[in-house]
C-alpha cells in the first residue's frame, strides 16, 4: 500500500464554501466530475498527485523502547537483582552470565514479538476496506484507499463509508456517526446543502469517512480523502494495536508475577535455614539462594507463549479464519453451538433458477450457473419462453426490479450483486428478454426485514408499473388477483399457489416470487404494495457445499451442535438441513421466525436448543436466540452479513462475520471474519484454536518442571548441606537452552488426532487443574531427584566436582528432551510411531540441543565459562537411560490418570 500523503487531495482553497453549503451540481463542477463517475485515467492522475486515500500510520514506539520493554518484568528484574548481588560478591562470571541470560531473552522476545506483530499486522490487511465506485462510466470494486476526489461512490447499508463525500441521492439513507460525533443514533441523510456553520453532526448532506451505513442507500462524490478527511483531522481512527495475549496468556503472566514472590520468598528462608542449619559460607549461601531463584523462574515462558499465540493464529488466517480479536482463539475451544447462515455458507451460492411456476403450469429450465444458455419446457414440451404471457410477465419483473448483472470474464460467467438476482437475470437472459427500454422512478430496496424488492418502472410504451419480487408468503399478502394462462387478470388462488410453494421448496429449491401492479405516481412507498396481481413462482436450486457437509460431521464428533438459521422458506431450509444431516433422520426440528417471534423468553430457551434449523428469520431473532442459548449455558458462535446482525455478532462468544458478502458493519462487529465464507472454515478455525490452546497448555506444562526440577536441586542441597550440584551459571545455560529448543518446538506441534473428537472445554475450568500441578510435581520430583542421584553418585565415585556438575546438567537436560517426548501430546500416547514424526520442529529443536550441549561439555571456551568439564561417553548413556526411564513412567501416568 502507497504511504499516505498528508497533502491536500483537492487544491484546498480556504475561501471556497464548504462541500456541505453548496448544492450538489455545483460542487461535481468544483471537482471536474460528473453522474457518471471519473475516467481512470483522471483517477490515477489524482492518486498520483495526492497519494493513497489512507490515514497516517500512528506513531508507533521506537525500536529502543520496545527492546526495554522486555527488561520491564518482575522475572527480569529479580534476575538483575540476582546480577547485582553476584557483582557485589565478586563473583563477576556469574554476573556477566546472568546479564548475558537477560540480554539474550530480551532479545528473543523483541523479535519474536516484532515477528507475531507483523503476522497479526498482515492479518488486518487481509480485512481492507472496499468501495463501489463509478469510474468510466461503469460500478466497480475497489480497494478503498484507491478513493481520490471526485469519484462517485454508491453507498449501502452495512457500509463504512471509505472517505468524506457529498450526497448525490438518497433513499432512506441513515448513517450511524458515533465514531466522529459520539451520537449513535444514526442521522438521516438527504441531499440538500445545509448552513455554511453547521457542525459536523448538522451535516445532513454528507457522509463521513469511518462511519456506517445504518440503512438505506446512496450515492455521493467524494470531497476529501485520507488525512483531509474529518476523521482524519481528529485522528480519531488510530485503531489502537491490541496486545497479543488471551485470558490464558494474561492468566499466566500474572501467575509468573506470583511465582517469583514465592520465589523469593523461598530463597529468603534458604538463606535462613543455610546459615542457621549448615555453616555455609556466606558467599556461598548468596549464590545458592540466587541459584534457586534463577533455576525456579520460567524466564522463557511468556515468549513461547507470545509466539505459540502468534503462529497459530496465522496458521488460522492461512485456514481462511481472520482473527480480530484474540480472545476468539481460546474461546473457540468451547464453543458448544455454532449458528450458521445458510445461502453461502452452508450451500454455495451459486444460484440457477431451475423451475418456474405459473398458472399456466411448471416449466423447467436448463442451464447449470450463470452462462445464460439454456432453454424452456413446459411438462416437458420445449416452449419459446416470451411467447408464454405468464411466464414472459414473471420474467419481466425479476429481471426488471433488479441491481444486478451479469458479467463474463473470459469464459467464465458471474454475477455483480446478489447471486439471488444473478439467478433471475440469467432467467431472463435464456429467454432472450431485454431490460434495458425501461425507466427506473422508484426504488425499495430489498432489505431482509422485508424479504422483497420493488420498483416503480417505466415500460417503454410510456405505461408504469410496480415491479415486486421477493419471497412468495410475503407477496401473496400483498395480492388479490393473479395473472392467468391467457395474461388476464383473475381472483387470486392463494390455495394453489401454498401448494406449489410447498411442493418446490421440499425439494430444497429457494422460491422467489413475483407480481405486479399498474400506477400513476411517481414516488414508491410501503402502502402502494397492495392489490397486486401475482404472476408465479421461481424455484432456484443453490446446492449443498459438499466439505460443509463434512464439517458438520465433524463438529458433531467435537461435541458441537450446529445450527442453520435463514431468512429462507421453513421448507426449503428443512430440506437443506435433511441434506445437511444437521440432525439425526427424523430428528430435524425446524422453528420458523413466527414461533419465534410468539416466544416467551423461557420458551424460547427451549426451543432455541431443541431447533436445529430456523427459518424465516429477521436478523433480531438472532440476537434472541443468542441470548436464549446463552442462558441455557451455552457458548455460541453465530456467523452473520448484514448490517443487523452485528448485534448478535458483539453478543455472542464468538461472532464470525463473512469476507465476502459481510457488510462492513458486521465485520467490525466480529471476532473472527471467513476469507471464504465457507462454513468448513469455521470448523478449521475450531480445530485451530483448540489446538493453540493445547499447546499453550503444552508449553506450559512441558516449561515449569524444568524450572521445578532445577528449583529442587537447589532447595535440597541446601537443606541437606550438599555441594551444590548447580552452579547458577549452569542452571541459566539449562533453562534458555530447553527454552529456545524444546519448548520453541511446540508452538510448532500440529493438532493432536483426537482434537475434534473430544467435547469443548469447560470455559469456567482453570488451567493449572489439579491434573497440571500433578504432572508439573511428578516431573519436577523424578527430574529433580535424578539429577542429585548422579551429581551423588559421582561424587562417591570421586571424581571432580565439575564433571559431577556437568554430570547433573546432562541428567537435566536430557530428561527434559526425552519429556518434550511425552508432552507433545496431552492424553494421546507419544510412543505411536505416526505421531512420534508429526512434528519435525521437535526433532530439529532436540538435535540443535545436543548440539548445544556437546558444545557445553567439550568446548574449552564453554569449559571455562560455565565451569564444565568433558566427560567419557559412559556418563551420557547414564542420563540418557534415566530420561528415557523417566519419558515411559510419564507415558503409563498418561494412559492411567490422562484417558
Ligand atoms: P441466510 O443467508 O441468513 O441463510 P438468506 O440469504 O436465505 O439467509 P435473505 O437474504 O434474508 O435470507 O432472503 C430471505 C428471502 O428473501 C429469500 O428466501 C427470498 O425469497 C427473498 N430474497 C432474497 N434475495 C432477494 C432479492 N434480491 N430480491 C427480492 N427478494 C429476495
Amino acid at each position: 500500500m502507497s504511504a499516505a500523503k498528508t497533502s491536500s487531495t483537492v487544491p484546498e482553497q480556504p475561501d471556497l464554501s464548504p462541500a456541505h453549503a453548496l448544492p450538489a451540481s455545483e460542487l461535481l463542477d468544483r471537482h471536474q466530475s460528473s453522474a457518471e463517475g471519473l475516467s481512470q485515467a483522471e483517477a490515477t492522475k489524482r492518486f498520483k498527485q495526492h497519494g493513497a486515500n489512507a490515514l497516517p500510520e500512528p506513531p508507533q514506539p521506537g525500536m529502543v523502547q520496545r527492546f526495554f520493554k522486555h527488561f520491564h518484568d518482575t522475572l527480569i528484574y529479580i534476575l538483575l537483582a540476582a546480577a547485582a548481588i553476584t557483582a557485589l560478591l565478586g563473583h563477576w562470571l556469574d554476573t556477566w552470565v546472568i546479564l548475558a541470560v537477560v540480554l539474550i531473552n530480551a532479545t528473543i522476545g523483541f523479535v519474536q514479538e516484532g515477528k507475531a506483530e507483523k503476522a497479526l499486522a498482515g492479518i488486518r490487511k487481509m480485512l481492507s476496506l472496499h468501495a463501489t465506485v463509478k469510474r468510466d462510466g461503469n460500478w466497480q470494486q475497489l480497494d478503498a484507499d484507491q478513493l481520490v476526489v471526485g469519484d462517485i461512490v454508491r453507498l449501502r447499508s452495512g457500509d463504512k463509508v471509505p472517505a468524506d463525500m457529498r450526497l448525490l441521492d438518497t433513499n432512506n439513507l441513515r448513517i450511524e456517526e458515533s465514531a466522529l460525533t459520539g451520537e449513535s443514533v444514526p442521522t438521516e441523510k438527504h441531499t440538500q446543502a445545509v448552513a455554511t456553520d453547521a457542525g459536523v453532526g448538522d451535516r445532513f448532506c454528507m457522509a463521513f469517512s469511518g462511519t456506517l451505513v445504518a440503512a438505506g442507500r446512496g450515492t455521493a462524490v467524494v470531497t476529501a480523502t485520507g488525512a483531509n478527511t474529518e476523521i482524519g483531522r481528529i485522528n480519531a481512527m488510530l485503531s489502537s494495536v491490541q496486545a497479543i495475549a488471551t485470558p490464558l496468556t494474561r492468566q499466566m503472566a500474572q501467575f509468573s508475577k506470583w511465582l517469583s514472590v514465592v520465589i523469593v520468598a523461598l530463597a529468603l528462608l534458604m538463606l535462613l535455614i543455610g546459615h542457621l542449619l549448615h555453616d555455609f559460607a556466606t558467599g556461598e549461601l548468596f549464590l545458592a539462594a540466587i541459584g534457586f531463584a534463577v533455576a525456579a523462574i520460567p524466564e522463557g515462558l511468556p515468549a513461547i507463549l507470545t509466539i505459540t499465540l502468534a503462529l497459530g493464529v496465522q496458521k488460522m488466517a492461512q485456514r481462511n479464519a481472520i482473527t480480530r480479536r484474540l480472545n476468539a482463539v481460546e474461546t473457540l475451544g468451547s464453543i458448544t453451538v455454532i449458528c450458521s447462515d445458510k445461502t453461502g455458507t452452508l450451500t454455495r451460492n451459486e444460484m440457477t433458477a431451475s423451475q418456474v411456476v405459473t398458472q399456466a403450469g411448471n416449466y423447467q429450465v436448463s442451464g447449470l450457473g450463470y452462462q445464460p444458455e439454456g432453454a424452456f419446457a413446459l411438462d416437458g414440451e420445449a416452449v419459446t419462453a416470451l411467447k408464454q404471457p405468464s411466464l414472459a410477465a414473471l420474467i419481466e419483473v425479476v429481471a426488471v426490479a433488479n441491481d444486478s448483472q451479469l458479467i463474463q470474464q473470459d469464459e467464465h460467467w458471474g454475477v455483480q450483486g446478489e447471486p439471488t438476482e444473478g439467478a433471475l437475470l440469467c432467467l431472463a437472459e435464456k429467454a432472450g428478454f431485454e431490460r434495458e427500454s425501461y425507466q427506473r422512478l422508484a426504488v425499495i430496496p430489498f432489505e431482509s426485514e422485508n424479504k422483497f424488492m420493488a420498483s416503480l418502472e417505466q415500460h417503454p410504451d410510456g405505461s408504469q408499473h410496480i415491479l415486486l419480487k421477493g419471497a412468495p408468503d410475503r407477496l401473496l399478502e400483498r395480492c388479490d388477483q393473479q395473472l392467468n394462462t391467457d395474461g388476464e387478470s383473475e381472483p387470486l388462488d392463494s390455495g394453489y399457489w401454498q401448494q406449489q410453494l410447498e411442493s418446490l421448496s421440499s425439494q430444497g429449491l429457494r422460491v422467489l416470487a413475483a407480481a405486479r401492479k399498474p400506477a400513476n405516481h411517481s414516488e414508491l412507498g410501503m402502502d402502494n404494495l397492495t392489490g397486486m396481481q401475482f404472476i408465479g413462482l421461481i424455484g432456484i436450486i443453490d446446492p449443498p457445499r459438499p466439505e460443509a457437509i463434512e464439517a458438520i460431521a465433524r463438529c458433531h464428533q467435537a461435541g458441537i451442535r450446529v445450527k442453520m438459521i435463514t431468512g429462507d422458506h421453513a421448507g426449503t431450509a428443512e430440506a437443506i438441513g435433511k441434506a445437511m444431516a444437521l440432525a439425526g433422520d427424523g430428528e430435524l426440528v425446524v422453528v420458523t421466525g413466527a414461533e419465534i417471534e410468539a416466544a416467551s423468553e423461557e420458551a424460547l430457551q427451549e426451543l432455541a436448543i431443541r431447533g436445529n434449523v430456523f427459518a424465516r428469520t429477521s436478523p433480531e431473532h438472532k440476537l434472541r436466540l443468542v441470548k436464549a442459548l446463552q442462558a441455557s449455558g451455552e457458548v455460541v458462535a453465530m456467523t452473520g452479513d448484514g448490517v443487523n446482525d452485528a448485534p448478535a455478532l458483539k453478543r455472542a462468544d464468538v461472532g464470525i462475520a463473512m469476507g465476502i458478502k459481510g457488510t462492513e458493519a458486521t465485520k467490525e462487529a466480529a471476532d473472527i471474519v471467513l476469507a471464504d465464507d465457507n462454513f468448513s472454515t469455521i470448523a478449521k478455525a475450531v480445530e485451530e484454536g483448540r489446538t493453540i490452546y493445547d499447546n499453550l497448555r503444552k508449553a506450559i506444562l512441558f516449561i515449569l518442571p524444568t524450572n521445578g526440577a532445577q528449583g529442587l536441586v537447589m532447595l535440597v542441597a541446601v537443606l541437606f548441606g550438599l555441594t551444590l550440584p548447580l552452579t547458577p551459571v549452569q542452571i541459566l545455560w539449562v533453562n534458555m537452552v530447553v527454552a529456545v529448543t524444546l519448548a520453541l518446538a511446540l508452538a510448532f506441534e500440529p493438532a493432536e488426532p483426537g482434537v475434534m473428537k473430544r467435547p469443548p472445554r469447560d470455559p469456567k475450568a482453570a488451567i493449572l487443574s489439579g491434573m497440571f500441578l500433578w504432572r508439573i510435581s511428578l516431573v519436577s520430583l523424578m527430574i529433580g531427584g535424578v539429577s542429585i542421584l548422579m551429581f551423588l553418585w559421582a561424587m562417591a565415585a570421586e571424581v571432580d566436582l565439575s564433571t559431577a556438575r556437568t554430570l547433573a546438567v546432562n541428567t537435566l537436560v536430557m530428561a527434559q528432551a526425552f519429556y518434550l517426548i511425552n508432552s507433545r501430546y496431552l492424553a494421546e500416547c507419544s510412543l505411536k510411531f505416526s505421531l512420534l514424526f508429526a512434528n519435525k520442529m521437535a526433532w530439529l529443536a532436540m538435535g540443535v540441543l545436543l548440539v548445544l550441549q556437546l558444545a557445553f561439555v567439550y568446548l574449552p571456551f564453554m569449559q571455562q565459562l560455565f565451569g564444565t568439564s568433558a566427560l567419557p561417553l559412559s556418563y551420557w548413556l547414564l542420563p540418557i537411560g534415566l530420561g528415557l526411564a523417566i519419558m515411559l513412567i510419564i507415558e503409563l501416568e498418561k494412559k492411567w490418570l490422562w484417558r
